[in-house]
């Protein structure tokens, strides 16, 4: 990278920044001093094993969960507080949303509404959560739908959708508020192997397209293609970050190894 590109990526806002995040559930910890920025335009990477807090964290995000102690900031933005002198103070509910409807967010279980046809599950939030008009919503939605390669399910109700196919509704449906950053919550762990590969190269067009995203994935070949960054959580600290080379082919802590050892 030259002297200028340096500066000036190093002068631009991160899009999600994590300072000192705590959180815990009664006497259990499970964040426990994250640190953690993403770059525009970058796709991170996060790991670990089961019961790391990789969930909580994307949840803290969108404040989902409220953390303990710690800032999150989107864009700039502080998420579900805002600053009152030296103190912070608690955003009402509805500032809340406006904020996480600013972030997409896709599930492991895909939680499509079941009683709404693929159209109008991508089509709902825009119109309830943003208030756009349907009008101008709908052709987008279907734009979505093409683009997740989709376009011949739109009449469709949910459930007679393979797991591939309502996950890539589910991509279509976070992707329609126009995030600034996308979060994936394992996104192919409840997906039969075959199904796996099409919600990948759904993630990976987003990626190659500059979308901002967190990606909490066990799939180690996805990571090495697509990461700019590798984060490996555990028992709710990062241990390492790096790039998907130095994490994934030459990691140097003894927790990262005896996971990579296990999932690869
Ligand atoms: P991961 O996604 O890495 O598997 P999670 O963030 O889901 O980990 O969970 C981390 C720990 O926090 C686990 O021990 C889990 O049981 C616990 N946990 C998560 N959510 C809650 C909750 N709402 N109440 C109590 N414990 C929770
Ligand atoms: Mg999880």
């Amino acid at each position: 990278m030259s002297a200028v590109a340096a500066v000036g990526t190093a002068s631009e806002q991160p899009v999600v920044r994590l300072e000192g995040v705590h959180k815990r559930f009664g006497a259990l910890e499970v964040l426990r001093g994250i640190d953690l920025t993403v770059a525009a335009g970058t796709v991170t990477v996060v790991l670990g094993a089961s019961g790391s807090g990789k969930s909580t964290l994307l949840r803290t995000v969108n404040h989902l969960e409220k953390v303990d102690a710690g800032i999150v900031e989107v864009n700039g933005e502080l998420i579900g507080y805002r600053r009152s002198g030296r103190h912070l103070r608690e955003l009402h509910e509805r500032e809340v949303l406006r904020q996480r409807s600013r972030i997409g967010f896709v599930f492991q279980h895909f939680n499509l509404f079941p009683h709404l046809t693929v159209l109008e599950n991508v089509v709902e939030a825009p119109v309830s959560a943003q208030r756009r008009r349907r009008s101008e919503v709908e052709p987008e939605a279907r734009a979505l739908l093409a683009r997740v390669g989709l376009s011949d399910k739109a009449g469709e109700y949910p459930r007679r959708l393979s797991g591939g196919q309502q996950q890539r509704v589910a991509i279509a449906r976070a992707l329609a508020l126009k995030p600034s950053l996308v979060l994936f919550d394992e996104p192919t762990s409840a997906l039969d192997p075959e199904l796996v590969g099409e919600v990948l190269d759904v993630i990976r067009d987003l990626a190659v397209s500059g979308t901002t995203m967190v990606v909490v994935t066990h799939e180690i070949g996805f990571a090495r293609e697509v990461a700019d960054r590798v984060v490996f959580l555990h028992e709710g600290t990062v241990v390492e970050e790096g790039s998907a080379a130095q994490v994934l082919d030459a990691p140097r802590h003894e927790r990262t190894r005896a996971f990579l050892a296990k999932v690869l």
